[in-house]
């Protein structure tokens, strides 16, 4: 039996979550357009589509909300918030911002200039689209390993210093403003970056002259695998192993919806002096004043108090034992899932679920469909409906690598009771699958938002 490491907390306020009948789940599909980004919240039993901005805040963070000061400028929390993100990064300047999109929004209409590239692990799809915006172009520096979804590899998320060092080569420093690596990498499923790795990026980066930046919205999931995985770090706490992941960083990103546990927030650091005045003006334009970007007091002091409690051991061992477990248990019944299982998300490997269903008939999507009716689990397609796009030149459609179902887990919110129905649903549903059906949009159009809007039906 795999073995679930219990919650260190207990729950003192409670959510009712209600289960819908099968007629009923049919029903709201149907309106919905078989796009479960339209389907009532409500209608929901188990919402695993996200783990952005849907964690449970604690007592502590929920009493820090008490004690916004919403005056406009310098409140009281922008102190606790701006001293919070220094003593846990090191880095000097603080931007807060709403989301993690707009620091890259912000960062991004500040350093980059037309035909820039950009390299990452695997660029998220928010920074992708922020450089593509600016006339930039995003390169994905993931490993081989990183790409196989059966290949065990304790790094899956390392960029390849190969690769790295041949961009810089190839179109020199100059073309290169930053250098990002997504910790950990969630385009490709949630898998950490080795303090080594790290290391070894800073190193190419002095030698060529560029800064490193982190998308960090994950530290402290990954802070917690270097401390079980790499050599040298097991007996080191998880403060001190972030603290030297940030070390030889000049900057991140950060979306406060992930490992700070808020339900909204954001900010960007960074130690050079230049990019101050130039960042404060472009937050001032699209988001507020600087001590509180797009802010109220109270959501700082949650995020200040969320980046401390995150990383605590014994959350964090509980936090990746649950998406170690959910996987353990789907694998156990015989269901394909991409391997190892990473810190926030189980993936499913539609193409092996369901190889019916050709990529055309959107196999990811099906299952997706399925799983919310047969038991009002909502999880989310990451494959042909996402990604899949019409080359411009032959007109032919491109795929992803692979078409994929994610079950990410919200921060404190399920028990392991909970992650036990979701497995059991899915492996009924894997035993069924050969009645699973293709799909095909009804209102096409050509958006690499598709996902979020179109409209689709059985075949
Ligand atoms: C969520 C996320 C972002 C964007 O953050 P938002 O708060 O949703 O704007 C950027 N990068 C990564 C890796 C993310 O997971």
């Amino acid at each position: 039996m795999p073995k679930y490491i219990p919650e260190p907390f207990r729950i003192k306020v409670v959510e009712t979550i209600k289960k819908t009948d099968r007629a009923e789940r049919e029903e709201i599909l149907k309106q919905a357009g078989y796009n479960i980004f339209n389907i009532p919240s409500e209608k929901v039993y188990i919402d695993l589509l996200t783990d952005s901005g849907t964690g449970a805040m604690s007592d502590n963070q929920w009493a820090g909300i008490q004690t916004g000061d919403e005056s406009y400028a310098h409140c009281r929390n922008w102190y606790h918030f701006e001293q919070a993100v220094q003593s846990m990064t090191g880095l000097k300047y603080i931007i807060p911002t709403h989301q993690g999109r707009v620091a890259e929004n912000i960062l991004f209409s500040t350093i980059l200039k037309k035909g820039m590239f950009v390299p990452n692990n695997n660029h998220f799809d928010t920074t992708r689209a922020n450089i593509l915006a600016n006339g930039g172009i995003p390169l994905d520096l993931v490993i081989d390993e990183g790409k196989d979804p059966q290949k065990y590899h304790p790094f899956k998320g390392n960029m390849d210093i190969g690769k790295l060092e041949s961009v810089l080569n190839e179109h020199g420093p100059k073309n290169v403003p930053v250098v990002f690596i997504t910790i950990t990498n969630n385009s490709g499923g949630g898998q950490p970056v080795s303090m080594e790795n790290i290391r070894q990026v800073r190193d190419v980066c002095d030698r060529f002259g560029v800064p490193l930046f982190f998308d960090a919205c994950r530290f402290a999931e990954n802070a917690y695998f270097i401390k079980q995985r790499e050599v040298g770090y097991s007996s080191k706490s998880i403060p001190e192993i972030v603290h030297e992941m940030f070390s030889y960083v000049d900057g991140c990103t950060m979306s406060a919806k992930k490992d700070a546990i808020v339900n909204i927030g954001g900010f960007m650091a960074f130690n050079n002096p230049n990019l101050l005045d130039p960042f404060r003006e472009k937050l001032i334009q699209i988001e507020g004043f600087p001590s509180y970007g797009g802010l109220a007091g109270r959501d700082l002091e949650a995020v200040a108090r969320g980046l401390i409690e995150a990383q605590d051991e014994d959350y964090l061992a509980y936090r990746v034992g649950q998406v170690k477990y959910l996987g353990d248990l789907l694998e156990k019944g015989g269901v394909p899932i991409l391997k190892p299982t990473g810190g926030h998300a189980v993936y499913i490997n539609a193409l092996k679920f369901s190889p019916h269903i050709s990529r055309d008939q959107f196999p990811g999507q099906s299952l997706v469909v399925n799983l919310y009716l047969e038991s009002g689990i909502r999880a989310v397609e990451v494959g042909s409906l996402m990604f899949a796009q019409k080359d411009s030149t032959t007109g032919k459609i491109r795929y992803p690598n692979l078409d994929l179902v994610r079950l990410a887990l919200p921060r404190r919110v399920y028990t392991g009771g909970h992650l036990e129905y979701v497995a059991e649903s899915v492996i009924r549903l894997y035993k069924n699958r050969e009645s699973l059906r293709g799909m095909r949009i009804l209102d096409h159009h050509d958006s690499p938002l598709r996902h979020f809007f179109a409209r689709l039906s059985f075949l």
